[in-house]
């Protein structure tokens, strides 16, 4: 199959050439002819499966042979995303495959100021890509308005929701046209946004190129028990042993992204870090900077997970695992993108075992598990597998072969990592914590 069979026009197949695209990609075999059809679509893809071309193509050839110019302060195709960066990164995926059209683009997301966005909407665009809080603004303020909108695309739906953002879809969609063409994308699919789906979609044709939530099997993945004490230790040694020379590293909180580019650079190690608390142009650069190599080692949080795109990135390291499984499942999608190989590796630490099994049940696949030599955890992590089972059973401890030999001493008790307390499930009930009076005991 090529993309001239599935009907496309003249300028949009000499994009894709210049783009080295030469074979559709299943779901772009798939959602092409589906939305030239019109037909509202509901897709399922794997990250860095094509899925950007596979809306935006078709997308841009119906607003190029169909419809009214655009009016001013109005847009004829939305396309919602996430976060900031994959909004950036979708539009420039759109700007490229319209490089021979004479259609406009452009992006919108907060973080940066309003202004220039309002002046650049005045004339109109034909795609507005945008995150879903400064649509609204911009709607608000009058800069933007609807009623020509002819087509919206919902991308990465899954992470709209998990980000919270179900109430800002909830206003988007009482500001859009009734009649409408919506395509909805999304790598995973919960029972929440087959809700959406059934709210926004009218007849959708579904479209699952892949076994639902399972990561992209071009990638090699592997756990590496440790202490979580002894993970910057070990990412450093992994590191060296390794030979690593680009790596995306995911931390789950900001402090743990400063923490690590702190320790990293400390060592002089060339890393940088991404996180929702640094302004957008510094996340960019740093972003920038790691796609061209000058930076070696990028810690990011989830943030980053969506709005990456690196050619051959070889690696990704979970330094945490995600607190949600499905996040687990776009990080590693960083890697092994269109055909290529990756490798994913998780630091895994005793009290993130429901995670990493939460992880395997989603991806229905055991990880594999690595013990490095010298870093054997003190806390063992129980073993896990894909059917959701935690085995919490302790291994017996281990005695003493002479006083001194190794192990840890405790209250004349030896511990190892069956010892290790039986991990709590992530989510504990709130429990109230009793105030105790410190001042003198009053008799009774
Ligand atoms: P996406 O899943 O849209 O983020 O795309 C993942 C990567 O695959 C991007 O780098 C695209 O440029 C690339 N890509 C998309 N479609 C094709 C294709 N048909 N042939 C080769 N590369 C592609």
């Amino acid at each position: 199959m090529t993309f001239a069979t599935l009907g496309l026009i003249e300028p949009l197949l000499r994009a894709l050439e210049t783009l080295g695209y030469q074979t559709p990609t299943p779901v772009q075999a798939q959602a092409i002819p589906a939305v030239l059809a019109g037909r509202d679509l509901m897709a399922a893809a794997q990250t860095g499966t094509g899925k950007t071309a596979g809306f935006a193509v078709p997308l841009l050839q119906l607003l190029t042979m169909e419809g009214p110019k655009v009016a001013a302060n109005s847009a004829r195709a939305l396309i919602l995303c996430p976060t900031r960066e994959l909004a950036e990164q979708v539009h420039a995926s759109v700007a490229e495959y319209a490089q021979n059209l004479p259609l406009t683009t452009y992006a919108v997301y907060g973080g940066v100021s309003i202004n220039p966005q309002m002046m650049k909407l005045r004339k109109g665009v034909d795609i507005l890509v945008a995150t879903p809080g400064r649509l609204i603004d911009l709607f608000r303020q009058n800069a933007l308005k609807l009623n020509q909108l002819q087509t919206l695309v919902l991308d990465e739906a899954d992470r709209m929701l998990d980000l919270g953002f179900s109430e800002e879809l909830a206003n988007i969609y009482r500001m859009l046209p009734k009649k409408r063409q919506t395509l909805l994308f999304s790598a995973t699919f919960s029972d929440e946004i087959r809700q959406l789906a059934g709210q926004m979609l009218n007849d959708p044709l579904t479209i699952e190129v892949s076994p639902r939530n399972v990561a992209a099997n071009t990638v090699k993945q592997w756990v590496v028990p440790v202490d979580k004490k002894r993970k910057a230790e070990m990412f450093v040694h992994l590191m060296r042993k390794g030979r690593w020379k680009q790596v995306l590293v995911f931390a789950k909180t900001r402090n743990g992204v400063d923490a690590l580019v702190d320790k990293l650079q400390g060592l002089g190690i060339n890393a940088d870090g991404i996180h929702g608390d640094k302004p957008q142009a510094t996340r960019q650069r740093a972003l920038d900077r790691f796609k061209s190599s000058d930076v070696q080692i990028l810690v990011a949080t989830d943030v980053a997970a969506r709005g990456l795109d690196i050619e051959d990135l070889p690696l990704v390291v979970n330094f945490d695992l995600p607190i949600v499984a499905e996040d687990y499942i776009h990080r590693i999608g960083r890697t092994g993108r269109a055909g290529n190989t990756g490798e994913a590796i998780s630091l895994v630490c005793a009290d993130e075992v429901n995670m990493l099994s939460a992880i395997e049940m989603l991806t229905r696949q055991t990880l594999s598990r690595h013990m490095e030599q010298d870093f054997e955890p003190e806390h063992r992590v129980p073993d896990t597998d894909a059917s959701g089972q935690v085995v919490k059973k302790p291994k017996k401890p281990k005695k003493p072969k002479t006083s001194g030999g190794g192990g840890k001493r405790n209250l004349g008790k030896w511990v190892d990592s069956g010892d290790a307390a039986p991990v709590e499930p992530s989510i504990k009930p709130v429990r109230k914590v009793p105030v105790f009076n410190t001042g003198p005991r009053k008799k009774k």
